[in-house]
């Protein structure tokens, strides 16, 4: 059995977490791959290690004294050190950063140095050894990453080594320039190691015990969602459930490598398993609740529109030409809704009006605005009569007018439109008649 874990900046973020996290590496033999992030926030209001270093950036750019700064930090990791008793010294490197960052390596570089130096404690801590992510995680001169390159290159690597810690978020260049993942990329680093060394699993480490069934802020302590399929994480993740980073999936999909999110304050949690499919029947029908404000629709109508043929891809185009991506095109036999996101919409607005009239045609065209899109997910749904009855009497109880409704073609989803101010009570009333009441 061999696990990738990954922990998160909350469970890195100062000595007693780090502490835990010596203690979840050690509780199991089979946890030979650690990926650190930088140290995160110790208490609400903190800044995390990554930002501070972007600081850095900026102040070293616009030719400004950066020292204090960069002080901050070194003292973020020395607290660490001390807390921990170990006998690692980082002047050496943080006078290379210093330098660097002089010299204007750039943002991503600075960014970097937050995983880069939590690996090398990390290392020191375990006793496992430190393999630059410099080395192993490849990307193209384009800047893309270079999935197969960085996969060779990695299994050769960790053949040669039974335990190491890979800081995660950076790779290099072809030129050997630092270069970063979007924000929240160790995630991504987890699963190209898990890909690499053929993990059981990757776990992945951090403050929350996995998915919630809905949005704690809308839903007082909402259940968590024991196991979820790729295809529903997807879509829970594109209406804004954000947990791990998107671009994680791909890597260890490809190999059929599950996900298990942790929560490093409470081990013990099973927390959530994402896996590529499975027999067990999610406990509440629905798998997830999520969802967005802030969407438009433009409903177009006319006469015999189901007869004349090319009708819908002229209005697309209308919003293809604006550069303008579309969410949902619920349709009837004479009209059709297209609906977009308000704020790449509203300044394109009377292009994409005046597109539509040119190329389509049509009797009537009328926009709306402040709408919000629900998505309930759910892979128990295809198989499970009466539960878009049971979403559209808790909508009308709730005295939700709906908007648009439009299941997705793979029945693994219902997406529901509502006015922005019902979206809060539309949410309330489907998590309440699924999983509170299981009516
Ligand atoms: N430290 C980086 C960030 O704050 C990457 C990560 O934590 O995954 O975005």
């Amino acid at each position: 059995m061999k696990k990738v874990v990954k922990f998160g900046g909350s469970s890195l973020a100062d000595a007693e977490q780090f502490a835990k996290v010596g203690a979840i590496i050690r509780a199991d033999e089979a946890r030979c791959y650690v990926v650190p992030s930088a140290p995160g926030k110790r208490v609400s209001g903190d800044t995390k290690v990554t930002d501070l270093l972007y600081e850095c950036e900026s102040l070293a750019s616009g030719s400004k004294d950066f020292s204090g700064v960069l002080r901050e930090i070194r003292s973020r990791y020395e607290d660490i050190i001390r807390g921990l008793s170990l006998k690692l010294d980082l002047t050496e490197e943080f006078k290379t950063i210093e330098k660097k960052l002089t010299e204007g390596a750039g943002r991503d570089y600075a960014a970097s140095r937050g995983e880069y130096l939590n690996g090398i404690v990390m290392a020191n801590y375990l006793g496992y050894e430190f393999i630059d992510a410099a080395e192993v995680i490849c990307f193209k001169e384009d800047g893309e990453f270079d999935a197969d390159r960085t996969n060779e290159v990695l299994s050769a690597r960790l053949k040669e080594t039974g335990r190491a810690v890979i800081p995660g978020f950076y790779g290099a260049m072809p030129d050997h320039s630092i270069k970063t993942f979007s924000r929240g990329g160790s995630d991504i680093t987890g699963a190209i190691v898990a890909r690499a060394a053929h993990a059981d699993v990757y776990e992945n480490w951090t403050d929350v015990s996995g998915f919630l069934v809905a949005d704690p802020r809308i839903i007082k302590r909402p259940k968590k969602i024991e196991t979820i399929t790729y295809l529903e994480l997807r879509e829970l993740a594109y209406m804004g459930a954000s947990v791990l980073h998107e671009d994680s999936i791909f890597p260890v999909r490809k190999e059929g490598i599950p996900i298990n999110i942790k929560n490093t304050n409470d081990p013990e949690d099973d927390g959530t398993w994402i896996v590529e499919s499975t027999a067990k029947k999610s406990r509440y029908t629905i798998t997830g609740i999520a969802g967005k404000k802030g969407f438009c629709s433009v409903s177009i109508a006319k006469d015999m529109m189901n007869s004349e043929v090319g009708f819908m891809r002229k209005v697309l185009q209308a919003f293809e030409d604006q550069e303008i991506s579309i969410e949902h095109v619920p349709s009837g036999i004479d009209t059709m809704t297209v609906f977009v996101h308000e704020d790449e919409f509203i300044s394109k607005e009377q292009a994409v009006v005046s597109g539509i009239y040119r190329l389509a045609k049509p009797d009537v065209l009328e926009i709306e605005s402040g709408l919000a899109l629900v998505a309930v997910v759910g892979r128990g749904m295809k198989s499970m009569r009466g539960t878009a009855g049971r979403i559209f009497s808790a909508l009308a109880h709730a005295r939700i007018n709906v908007r648009m409704i439009d299941q997705g073609s793979s029945e693994l989803n219902v997406i529901i439109g509502v006015d922005n101010d019902d979206f809060e009570r539309a949410i309330e009333a489907i998590y309440s008649i699924f999983v509170e009441t299981q009516l």
